[in-house]
């Protein structure tokens, strides 16, 4: 008895890990007996993915015919990251990141004054990086990444100079990644796929950021679609952390309400004049996204769930 108790845990466990480690995950349109603000941001930011960079501009939000005014603070937060073209994300998220970006800073201090002990002439060429250079560098495949740490203050670039001229490449990058490394911190040169002599950070990646501040998962969110490209078209060991990050999002995502694509008949209602609407009725079941300069649609109410196994 005591042994089919154990298999049966056993095949659980494996069954369960083998379930939740996927990379899919999909929305079950079902009964949603209550839903919050915050439900509906979720959803206003599933459905707002990257084509729009812009801003949401001021969005209604409406639970079953009444409005809902984001007050808490979380939910302030995720409005603020809409509102703006390209949101300041070290600053809105400066106070949740506090204790590791003050970490990080010191980690930094420690990093240049070796390098300055030994004699080299070295500076920290980048530190902080705000989300429209950081497309560009994209743009101009100097990064291969949308959102990167130092959009968090979380990430810096040392410089090394001879006689005043930076140099591009020396294995003095090897060197300052090891005492970076000694000191806690991650090295670029250590990158699969896009390695980065000069680049250090204080998370081994995304996933690890977003396992220790889940609230930053809506940030990611937005560029789902990137990271879902990414794992389908990339080499499988030049993405292990993209499929570790949509793991990880996936997690915080499963039970959560979501917006299905969903075939409904779309009931008689007066248009909002505004650009930018979230209306969820739980009694038909139903959410109503529009965002800024995009029409409108209905989409079933459900809840995140794994994908079915093929
Ligand atoms: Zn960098």
């Amino acid at each position: 008895m005591r042994y089919v108790l154990f298999v049966g845990l056993l095949f659980f466990f494996f069954f369960f890990q083998a379930q939740v480690d996927s990379t899919q995950i999909f929305c079950r349109a079902q009964p949603v007996s209550s839903l919050g603000i915050l439900d509906l941001l979720a959803m206003y930011r599933q459905r707002d993915t990257l084509q729009s960079h812009g801003a949401s501009g001021h969005v209604r939000w409406q639970i079953n015919g009444l409005e809902v005014v984001p007050t808490d603070s979380i939910a302030r937060k995720y409005v603020a990251s809409l509102d703006a073209d390209y949101p300041a994300l070290d600053s809105l998220w400066s106070s949740y990141l506090q204790a590791d970006v003050q970490a990080f800073a010191a980690q930094k201090d420690s990093l240049m004054q070796h390098l300055r002990t030994k004699g080299w002439s070295a500076r920290y060429v980048q530190a902080i990086r705000n989300l429209k250079r950081q497309q560009q560098l994209k743009l101009t495949g100097r990064s291969q990444v949308l959102l990167s740490f130092h959009n968090f203050n979380l990430a810096a670039d040392v410089g090394i100079y001879s006689r005043g001229r930076y140099l591009r490449r020396s294995p003095r990058y090897t060197l300052m990644g090891q005492e970076a490394k000694s000191l806690g911190l991650y090295w670029g040169g250590d990158f699969v796929g896009f390695p980065d002599p000069g680049h250090v950070q204080r998370f081994a990646n995304s996933a690890a950021l977003v396992r220790q501040y889940p609230l930053l998962a809506f940030e990611f969110e937005k560029y789902r679609d990137h990271y879902a490209r990414i794992y389908a078209t990339g080499r499988t060991e030049n993405v292990q952390d993209t499929k570790e990050l949509l793991v990880t999002l996936n997690r915080l995502k499963l039970g959560q309400i979501c917006a299905c694509q969903y075939a409904l008949i779309p009931p008689q209602m007066e248009p909002l004049a505004e650009a930018a609407y979230v209306r969820a009725d739980t009694r038909a079941g139903w959410v109503y996204i529009q965002s800024r300069g995009e029409n409108g649609y209905y989409y079933g109410l459900g809840r995140w769930e794994i994908s079915p196994k093929r």
